[in-house]
């Protein structure tokens, strides 16, 4: 293991340079999405049309009756035709929805020194795969690579290889066109990936559609507003007990869609509601269980970490349901498949899924991680290297955006799933007096930086 000096001095290194993504945007990032219950901006107008996905909608319910939340959100998104994600996905300021990375390349690289130290504090496996769960334009993996990058030399006995996982053929596209060049080749052979290329910086880049398909190994696991797309069910408290909030048409109007309780329990009220329960009002999604467990099984077995930021609470909020679209809060059951659709993760149910298998920290608000991961310092160095007054201002724009506590600082949470023996030696119970005790994980505590 390197000494802690010497990996202060690498992280510095990285911090202190004057390394910039891009051209700096000379005008300000549009607004996060604000959380439920803000209010937000006015709704987009012109959204009440049938879209294609609304009449395969109303087609089902009319056949089959009415779905659960989760079944109405998934095919809103992910349907293979016509889904949000599947083919809009417009992420950035001219999108939708702007996301942390799309608004400071600062995020991108603290992350990527996030991985590189807990890779330090493992004693330096000789390969890792860094696999991120729902990577967008592919803009946070980009920054991260220029981090990797800049410590070559550190790496150069590792072997790195980059595993996404995406259910978007529209947003692989532009993934592959932003860290390959658009130089992919598609259904490799004898491959569970549907696509692989090689990095501008050498790397190579696999993608799937299920975290299953990827190969086991020490991974390091990235999932940046993942989370919050996945599928949630919704349950309401009434005189007689749990009922699940279905989705069916609105008799009253034609062709729009309305939400309903159904008539009597469900097995998924049965399942999904603890006992001991205090809301009226709650939220569930089982895919995000199914995946942190999925994790949790393989940083168990091959080591590693994952590292989950995204909109959060702790098992205390309602109705966090909502749309997105033009930056605009924009009503879920209009024009499915037109607007982004999103709920709050719940990290009590995360922690709770990783079932013990692995140690868990966090969640931690935004600006508290980035702050421990020694954005201020990292700020100072760009705005030294800025030559005009728009890049300047710019930068101090979105170092606000980030870690204001009204903006994107406090509703942001990050979360860590890490092998027990990474927090505690495993020699501890015979050797109480050990003197190395072993290094913190960054951005969760004392900073590695000074
Ligand atoms: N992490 C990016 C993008 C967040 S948007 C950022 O922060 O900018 C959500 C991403 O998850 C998109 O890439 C979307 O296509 C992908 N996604 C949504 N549902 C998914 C699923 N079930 N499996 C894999 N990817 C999914």
């Amino acid at each position: 293991m390197v000494p802690l000096p010497a990996r202060r001095a690498l992280l510095a290194a990285v911090l202190g340079s004057a390394g910039r993504r891009r051209l700096p945007r000379h005008h300000a990032p549009a607004a996060a999405r604000p959380s439920s219950g803000a209010g937000g901006e006015p709704e987009a107008e012109g959204s009440n049309r049938a879209t294609a996905l609304l009449r395969h909608l109303l087609l089902k319910l009319r056949a089959t009756g009415p779905v659960t939340v989760a079944e109405y959100m998934r095919e809103a998104l992910t349907n293979p035709g016509q889904g949000y994600y599947t083919h809009r996905g417009a992420i950035g300021e001219t999108g939708d929805f702007v996301t942390s990375p799309e608004i400071s390349q600062v995020f991108g690289e603290l992350i990527g020194i996030w991985y590189i130290s807990e890779w330090i504090a493992t004693g330096k496996p000789k390969a890792f795969q860094l696999v991120e769960l729902g990577p967008g334009r592919g803009t946070l993996t980009d920054d991260i690579l220029r981090v990797f990058n800049q410590l070559a030399s550190l790496l150069s006995k590792c072997d790195v290889s980059i595993h996404l996982v995406e259910v978007s053929p529209k947003l692989s596209e532009t993934q592959a066109l932003m860290l390959t060049g658009g130089k992919v080749q598609s259904n490799p052979e004898d491959m569970s990936a549907y696509m692989k290329g090689v990095s501008k910086t050498g790397i190579p880049i696999f993608w799937y559609r299920d975290i299953q398909d990827v190969p086991p190994g020490y991974s390091f696991y990235l999932a940046h507003e993942f989370f919050d797309a996945l599928p949630i069910h919704k349950f309401q408290r009434t005189e007689k007990g749990w009922r699940e909030v279905l989705v069916d048409i609105d008799p009253e109007v034609p062709d729009q869609l309305q939400f309903v309780l159904s008539p009597s329990s469900t097995p998924a009220t049965e399942n999904f509601i603890q006992p001991e329960e205090t809301r009226d009002h709650v939220e569930v999604c089982p895919e995000a269980g199914v995946i942190i467990q999925r994790l949790a099984c393989r940083i168990e077995k091959d080591g590693g970490a994952a590292l989950v930021a995204d909109y959060g609470h702790d098992g205390t909020k309602t109705d966090t349901f909502r749309g997105f679209q033009n930056h605009k809060l924009h009503d879920v059951l209009r024009a499915p498949g037109t607007a982004d659709l999103t709920a709050d993760v719940d990290f009590s149910y995360l922690q709770k899924m990783a079932q013990g298998r692995t140690a868990t920290l966090g969640p931690i608000k935004q600006r508290e991680f980035l702050k421990n991961m020694g954005i201020d310092l990292r700020l100072q160095v760009l705005l030294q290297n800025s030559r005009d007054t728009a890049t300047r201002e710019q930068l101090l724009h979105s170092y606000d955006m980030l870690m204001n506590p009204k903006k994107m600082g406090d509703c942001f949470n990050f979360f860590a799933l890490l092998p027990h023996h990474r927090l505690v030696h495993p020699d501890k119970k015979h050797k109480p007096e050990s003197k190395s005790p072993l290094p913190p994980v960054a951005g969760f505590g004392e900073l590695l930086l000074k």
